[in-house]
């Protein structure tokens, strides 16, 4: 029996990277997972190749459009038969320097960030209050804590800590738990990108992470799906608007 048996999750961005590992993790204990993304093709291919026994779909959405957000979760709900859990994943970086910074790079991170957890949310909190059940997930990031070149991305991760803690206090009356979850430097296609901008080889940009963390080693994608699970398990249920960051202590350090 796993912990996610009958339950039915919504994971946004999740055709690559964190949120795939993610939506492997739900569906390996037990959920029916609708994977989203920009792209529909590549939701449905990821849908395809997480755990069977369950059903899982893959849909096509923009997180920072409410019109393709509301027809995502209500095609989440008539094909898979409800909603349960939704984790707000999908992410872009526009790294720049404050003075260098374009209009386009403020609103595009804003716009996924912070304008796509805001949409997914209310869209699926009608389910959530109705049912009186929900957990939800934020993706923060230390980032939150300040860094250069990431004015854009600090400003809506620390925003997603504010939205966390509102939404507990909102919903917390209709079984509803939110959750962020700040990852320090985990292993996937926005870390290497960013290797590639710095111009630093990928292994090479990962040793050096690595060698500045604590526990002496990067993070993947499965370390924050193990917290992802964790939270939205019922063994959770009396934890509600919080951060946990999930970095191997990077933010201890730095
Ligand atoms: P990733 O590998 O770049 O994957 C992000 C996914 O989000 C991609 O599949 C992307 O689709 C999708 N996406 C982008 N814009 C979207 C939109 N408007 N609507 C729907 N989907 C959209 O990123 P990741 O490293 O897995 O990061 C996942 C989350 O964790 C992000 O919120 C990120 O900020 C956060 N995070 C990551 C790290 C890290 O070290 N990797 C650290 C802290 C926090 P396309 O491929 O089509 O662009």
């Amino acid at each position: 029996m796993g912990r996610f048996d009958g339950r039915i999750a919504v994971v946004t961005g999740a055709a690559r990277g964190i949120g795939l590992g993610i939506a492997t993790r739900f569906a390996d204990e037990g959920a029916s997972v609708a994977v989203l993304d920009l792209d529909e093709g590549q939701a449905a291919e990821a849908a395809g190749g997480l755990a069977t026994g369950q059903k899982h779909v893959g849909i096509g959405c923009d997180v920072s459009d409410s019109v393709s957000v509301q027809t995502a979760v209500d095609r989440v709900v008539a094909d898979l038969g409800g909603l349960h859990i939704l984790v707000n994943n999908a992410g872009v970086t526009r790294d720049n320097l404050l003075f260098k910074m374009s209009d386009e790079d403020w609103d595009a991170v804003m716009g996924v960030h912070l304008r796509g957890a805001f949409l997914m949310t209310r869209a699926a909190q009608k389910h959530f209050v109705e049912q009186k059940y929900g957990k939800v997930i934020c993706l923060s990031s230390v980032s939150a804590l300040g860094n250069r070149g990431q004015a854009n991305y600090a400003a809506a991760k620390m925003g997603i800590q504010g939205f966390v803690r509102t939404l507990g206090i909102e919903l917390g009356p209709f079984g509803v738990n939110a959750n962020a979850i700040a990852p320090g430097f985990i292993a996937t296609d926005m870390t290497d990108a960013t290797a590639a901008r710095v111009g630093m080889p990928v292994e090479e940009f990962r040793k050096a992470a690595a060698d500045r963390n604590p526990v002496r080693r990067v993070g993947f994608p499965e370390d924050i799906a193990a917290a992802a699970a964790f939270l939205c398990s019922d063994e959770a249920s009396y934890i509600t608007g919080q951060t946990l960051y999930v970095d191997g202590g990077a933010k201890l350090v730095s």
